[in-house]
């Protein structure tokens, strides 16, 4: 079986480096702009036929190569940008480890044509398998163009994996995004199966790409930062609180204008937001830059996780610098001083923030004196006996109707709030019970949207003014696929092209809610997969969750009167003691128990 010990070819180890650095057509356009991007392109145009399966082109007018680099560059190690061990740790193009073009080279049909700015004679070479075919001089404009036929022919097993290619494109236009997002000063173009579905102009600003990538409404509804401490600078835009998603997609890192993360930063955003949910992660555009010796980039292959030397003062600043454009916290920063940030939140030069309806719905609404008046008129109307007399806020209601047994409690009196109303402390006939009125609401909603689902033709509102909403491309192949079923639960979604979506009715239920927050729950709630039912009931509980979700994020009760009517509901529910996503609604305390803690047993 196993023989004697031998070197494997050139071809085969690259071959199995590709495994590492090449994954799908998405990680070919990467590394293919990346080049272009180190090698100072003004211009730079994607081209991809078959979601990259069948051809992906990237061309540049960069600083190109002579022919001897040419050759150079296709060997694995073989890299410009650094020279020795040292170098690794300040680290500033994009590329460094000197295997992408031997890798990719390895698994496709590969075409290199290249040519030194200033030059008019340049370079084209061959490959197949990872094999030189041929080399030669040619005429060709100053600049590079790498072309990759036929991805992963030769190694079947990684052929199997590619998707369809609506898949393998979106990843491609998220890749192109995100570059697109950290290079505005370079004028790009993206071509899809032969029509140029993206054109960027050159010497843009962050908020030009913004606006040209993800439109006008989306910029309009974020909030700009631009924050300067000692070592550090962070700019960018930060979204609303209510457009928080599950997973990061949408934050849009850049560590020294590398799209990167490191898990510090998702726990300082989550710490500057101070979102209840702490699983949910802020949509953001920040540009965080350091000296390049603080940062380690060298720890992961794609090199999207980094590391830093110094990870408080990162930690800190962020906090400090999101916190205070989102204003969803106090910035209190004791105990810094080791940490040696020392930043000033945005100065006049940054306009005011736009005031957006995402923003504003998520302050929690004033309470309206008639609320409070018509909680204090409010009268206990059964089980009176059963009260203990004089309740010191009068308000109560009977159980469900018809003394359902799947109500929690046979009565309850609001005692009032804890924590400037995020749990109501109820007491109840059997002890106390600590209710979570986001959770609450969300199982509510959800029940009344399924059982309208179920009934067939849910009512529906159409919006005043329908919305436009714009996604990510990856966001918008997966809301794609599942119109016709949302439409059916009266979702009055369209798709104009171009990831963008007109939304002009909703399911009443839902009341008033942002478009964007709720579209984007829905894809992520979809993008997990239906449920074990046939047909279309296999997606009316994602959808009625995500709804729900959306419609209660960035919404509070406040007044006395929302609040008993919502306990009201949440005990009529037919699972009222956890939210569709599983949690529970309630912390049920006995008297017993207390009895038990307090030794009266
Ligand atoms: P790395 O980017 O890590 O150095 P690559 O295999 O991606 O490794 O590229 C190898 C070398 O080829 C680079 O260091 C650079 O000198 C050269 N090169 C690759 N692409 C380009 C390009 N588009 N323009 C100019 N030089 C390039
Ligand atoms: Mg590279």
């Amino acid at each position: 079986m196993a023989g004697s010990i031998r070197l494997l070819p050139v071809h085969v180890a690259n071959q199995i480096a590709a495994g590492e650095v090449v994954e799908r057509p998405a990680s070919v356009v990467k590394e293919l702009i990346e080049n272009a991007l180190d090698a100072d392109a003004r211009t730079l145009r994607v081209d991809v036929v078959e979601g990259g399966r069948k051809r992906i082109e990237v061309q540049d007018d960069g600083i190109g190569m002579q022919r001897d680099d040419a050759l150079m560059s296709i060997e694995r190690q073989a890299t410009s940008k650094i020279e020795d061990a040292d170098d690794i740790a300040r680290i500033a193009t994009l590329g460094f480890r000197g295997e992408a073009l031997a890798a990719i080279a390895s698994v496709s049909r590969f075409q290199l044509l290249t040519c030194r700015r200033g030059e008019t004679v340049g370079t084209e070479i061959l490959m197949a398998d990872g094999k030189l075919q041929d080399v030669r001089d040619v005429g060709a404009p100053p600049g590079t163009s790498v072309q990759v036929r036929d991805l992963f022919c030769n190694v079947p097993a990684r052929r199997k994996f590619m998707r369809a290619r609506a898949t393998e494109l979106s990843h491609i236009r998220t890749v192109f995004f995100w570059y697109a997002l950290a290079y505005p000063a370079c004028l790009m173009t993206l071509r899809v199966d032969g029509r140029e579905t993206q054109r960027l102009p050159g010497g843009a600003s962050l908020a030009d790409r913004i606006r040209d990538l993800y439109g006008a409404e989306l910029l309009a509804s974020l909030r700009p930062l631009d924050w300067r401490g000692a070592n550090i600078r962070i700019q960018g835009y930060v979204a609303p609180p209510a457009w928080s998603r599950g997973d990061r997609s949408e934050q849009y890192i850049f560590i020294n204008q590398r799209p990167a993360s490191a898990p510090v930063i998702g726990y300082a955003l989550r710490e500057a937001y101070a979102l209840p949910d702490a699983t949910r992660r802020p949509m953001v555009f920040l540009f965080i830059d350091l000296p390049v010796d603080q940062v380690d980039v060298n720890v992961h292959p794609t090199k999207r996780e980094v590391r830093f030397r110094r990870t408080r003062e990162v930690r800190d600043a962020v906090i400090e610098a999101v916190g205070a454009v989102v204003g969803a916290r106090r910035v209190m920063r004791p105990d810094a001083p080791e940490s040696g940030v020392s930043g000033t939140a945005s100065a006049p030069a940054v306009p005011p923030p736009p005031v957006s309806q995402e923003w504003t719905l998520a302050m929690p609404p004033p309470v309206r004196p008639a609320d409070r008046a018509a909680t204090i008129l409010t009268e206990p109307t059964a089980d009176a006996a059963q009260r203990p007399a004089d309740p010191p806020v009068a308000t109560g209601a009977p159980a469900a109707p018809g003394g359902s047994c799947a109500s929690p409690w046979a009565w309850y009196r609001l005692l009032g709030t804890i924590g400037d109303g995020r749990y109501l402390l109820l007491e109840t006939d059997g002890g106390y019970v600590t209710l979570d009125p986001r959770a609450a609401h969300e199982r509510v909603l959800f029940e009344k949207l399924m059982a309208q689902a179920e009934a067939g033709d849910p009512p529906v509102q159409p919006l005043l003014m329908p919305q436009s909403v714009k996604l990510s491309p990856r966001d918008a192949h997966t809301l794609r696929r599942h119109l016709p079923r949302l439409k059916a639960l009266g979702f009055g979604i369209d798709d104009f092209g171009d990831d963008h979506f007109k939304v002009d009715a909703l399911p009443a239920a839902l009341g008033e809610t942002a478009c964007r927050a709720l579209l984007v729950a829905l894809v992520e709630d979809l993008a997990r997969g239906g449920t074990r039912h046939e047909g279309a009931r296999r997606w009316t509980e994602p959808i009625a969750r995500a709804a729900s979700r959306a419609a209660v994020s960035g919404r509070d009760v406040r007044s006395e009167a929302q609040r008993t009517r919502l306990i009201d509901d949440l005990a009529a529910c037919r699972m009222p003691y956890t939210c569709p996503r599983g949690r529970p609604t309630m912390v049920f305390t006995s008297l017993r128990e207390l009895d038990r803690k307090f030794g009266r047993d």
